[in-house]
């Protein structure tokens, strides 16, 4: 059948795909070292699932207002003054299906053809397809290793043009793992109350910060900036709730109003049951994200003890999230593992890893970033212990 020109070009989300093909593979039988997908492997804590069947009970079953219940707007607000100082309103909250859904929302209720979204690379997989899906163009900022993958605020500033609609930053950043420093990030916001450029401020790793960073949520950096600022984030990685799908924007209220709109033409409404998940995990014991903390960082630093002991290989430690991302393109060309296979791309890296070590890490290509490959520690220390083995003996066979 005839396809829509919007969706010809699309491909399937790469970090899905390469999960996939390692599910192939464990469908056959073999063992696989999986360290391609972007979720915490935590189960939803208790008190959060509880809340979820005493919803289902007292017949929280039916069609919510198409914004999210009003209730978890509210724990959204609470939230964001206890954590962050900041005040907002309900009315300035829109709850959607993950922050997945909250980003297509921001773009399709603020971005046509014409109009230019920059993206500094490396960007997680869906940023630039979801830009393209509503006609605009993303251009893409390329930031150094040496800058920990931080856009500065100077490259910020040189990549405005007359049809600059948007910045979509990533803080702490999915592949990169990097926090921005407090510094970097206070430039560009000063870049974006200077210029009047929204900046949209995906914060879902916000509990995810390790030693030396802090987090600074974008709304509150500068006067100013929060009537520019479009917060993304949800429940999916602080709670461990990837399955439940609630996300949520913080924007200014014509903003909102408009998301609302599209919303309600879409999907009607997010998960109500999911929804009252979810105001469980904003108002109830918050011990749980840091108890998930302390995990993330063992493993954090295990992974780089790891990956600082093999050879030409280089990477910028990561400061947040749950992702290593290493260059390994002084690897190409030379014979790898037991086969002796030798690539000459990210791509065929990841094959070949997956082919003869059992290992699954996502191509640095699906993010902007040939030459590199994302590695996912949101998994045991027993199970990174053992990959990281295979990778070791892969490289230097
Ligand atoms: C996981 C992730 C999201 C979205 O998560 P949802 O499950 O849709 O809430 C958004 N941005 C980045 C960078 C992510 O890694």
């Amino acid at each position: 059948m005839r396809l829509s020109p919007a969706v010809q070009s699309l491909k399937p989300s790469a970090t899905i795909a390469a999960a996939a093909k390692a599910k192939e593979l464990v469908a056959k039988g073999v063992k696989v070292y999986e360290f391609t997908l972007g979720e915490p492997d935590f189960i939803t804590p208790a008190h959060i699932r509880d809340a979820a069947k005493k919803a289902m009970d007292a017949g929280h079953t039916h069609y919510t207002a198409s914004g999210g219940i009003l209730e978890l707007k509210k724990a959204v607000c609470a939230a964001y003054q206890r954590d962050y100082g900041v005040e907002y309103q309900p009315n300035q909250v829109m709850i959607s299906n993950g922050a997945k859904h909250s980003i297509h929302n921001v773009l399709a209720a603020m971005c046509g053809p014409g109009d230019e979204v920059i993206i500094p690379t490396p960007y997680w997989v869906s940023y630039s397809a979801l830009v393209e899906l509503t006609g605009a163009t993303p251009v893409l900022v390329e930031t150094s290793l040496e800058s920990g993958f931080t856009l500065q605020p100077a490259q910020f500033e040189a990549a405005i043009t007359p049809r600059t609609r948007l910045l979509m930053l990533n803080n702490p950043c999915n592949p990169t793992g990097s926090a921005y420093p407090i510094s970097t990030l206070t430039g560009l916001a000063e870049v974006a109350v200077k210029r009047q450029i929204p900046v949209l401020s995906d914060e879902i790793y916000e509990k995810l910060i390790y030693e030396g960073a802090e987090f600074r949520c974008f709304a509150t950096l500068v006067p100013g900036v929060k009537d520019l600022t479009i917060i993304v984030s949800g429940v999916s990685k602080a709670y461990a709730m990837t399955g439940w799908r609630i996300g949520w924007t913080l924007a200014p209220v014509d903003v909102t109003k408009a998301m609302d709109n599209l919303q309600s033409q879409e999907t009607s409404n997010p998960c109500s049951v999911s929804q009252y998940a979810a105001v469980a995990a904003l108002n109830g014991p918050q011990e749980c994200v840091q108890e998930m903390l302390v995990e993330f960082r063992k493993r954090r630093n295990y992974v780089l003890g790891r990956l600082k002991e093999i050879p030409n290989i280089q990477f910028a430690d990561p400061t947040g999230a749950f992702y290593a991302f290493f260059d390994v393109s002084s690897y190409f060309g030379k014979p790898l593992g037991a086969n002796g296979k030798k690539v000459d791309n990210s791509s065929d890296f990841c094959t070949a890893l997956l082919e003869d070590a059992n290992v699954a890490l996502v191509t640095g290509d699906a993010f902007g970033a040939p030459g590199y490959v994302r590695l996912s520690f949101a998994t045991g220390l027993d199970v990174l212990e053992a990959g990281i083995d295979r990778i070791a003996k892969f490289l230097n066979p």
